[in-house]
């Protein structure tokens, strides 16, 4: 298999934290020409059945997702599980697991958005959740713009989500090790998600890589909506380094929200082995 494939291997419904079904972003991906998608929701597979099944009602080839939040070295990071078995049940509860503390640090959240005025926000933010195991981030964003607290969902993070800001609550998720065991004991793929997001310095970044490699980890986001196209090429620099594959997804979220479209950024570099090509017995071909 080549690099040239529109393959989008990242984003969100309302399952976790995205505004369009697993129908909706299928039928979206679609029109936007992707051949290979996969759904990745935070902490959550729950809207898998529903995505292989429309996938492959739109004629498109399928991969399981799931992007698992992480704690290491006092950061979080993002995971993206890709081409595991959906019914493995360790991978099923240490999701649950994961997810389980959302629920009080919602709560600790709009605690603190109180102290500054804003009152009511976890029933605010609860209404946007289209599931209510996994209350966001996100869903406070769009409570606030609803409110007219902030313009835009991205104001609210930099001004009341991100450390030191009144509704940011220190949070520990899964661990690397687990998150990458969780996958791979599934029949999947681990890759690290974005990660020119991280605040990392160089020798925090080479324990990450180490690390995920160590635990059975074998791929990283190089192509997606969070880098800039010189984060595209340092990554896949990165990537042939470490020798791990490459993957390519835009984490859309949101038409009204998110700046990267489904299945149009740039294909991935050349020289990388595409993760696609080691998944390739995990695809669910569309049918001919
Ligand atoms: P949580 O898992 O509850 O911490 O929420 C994390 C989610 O918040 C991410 O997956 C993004 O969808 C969203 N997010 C994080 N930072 C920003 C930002 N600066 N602007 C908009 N959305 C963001
Ligand atoms: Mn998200
Ligand atoms: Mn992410
Ligand atoms: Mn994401």
């Amino acid at each position: 298999m080549i690099s040239i494939l529109n393959a989008d291997l990242h984003c969100h419904s309302v399952v976790s934290d995205g505004t369009l079904t697993p129908e909706a972003l299928a039928e979206r991906a679609k029109t936007n020409g992707v051949e290979l998608w996969a759904l990745t929701d935070h902490d959550e597979i729950g809207g898998q059945q529903r995505a292989a099944a429309a996938a492959a009602a739109q004629g498109m080839h399928y991969l399981t997702g799931v992007e698992i939040s992480v704690t290491f070295i006092g950061q979080t990071v993002h995971i993206v599980g890709l081409g595991f078995d959906a019914d493995n049940a360790a991978l099923k509860a240490g999701l649950a697991q994961t997810r389980g503390g959302r629920g009080q640090r919602a709560h600790d959240m709009a605690a603190g958005l109180a102290k500054v005025g804003i009152n009511d926000a976890y029933e605010g933010a609860l209404k946007f959740a289209g599931n209510h195991d996994l209350i966001s981030r996100t869903h406070f964003a769009r409570f606030l713009v609803e409110s007219g607290v902030c313009k835009e969902t991205n104001e609210v993070f930099r001004k009341y989500l991100t450390e030191g800001k009144p509704g940011y609550v220190e949070h520990r998720w899964a661990t690397l090790k687990d998150a990458v065991t969780w996958i791979t004991e599934a029949g999947g793929m681990a890759v690290i998600a974005h990660p020119a997001r991280y605040k990392f310095s160089a020798n925090q970044e080479f324990a990450l890589f180490t690390e995920f490699k160590g635990h059975g980890g074998q791929g990283v986001e190089v192509v997606t909506g969070s880098h800039t196209p010189a984060e595209y090429l340092s990554y896949a620099d990165t990537a042939r380094e470490y020798g791990l594959a490459a993957s390519r997804g835009s984490d859309f979220h949101s038409p009204a929200e998110s700046h990267t479209e489904l299945g149009t950024l740039p294909y991935l570099p050349g020289q990388l082995t595409p993760v696609w090509e080691l998944l390739a017995d995990k695809i669910q071909h569309a049918p001919v």
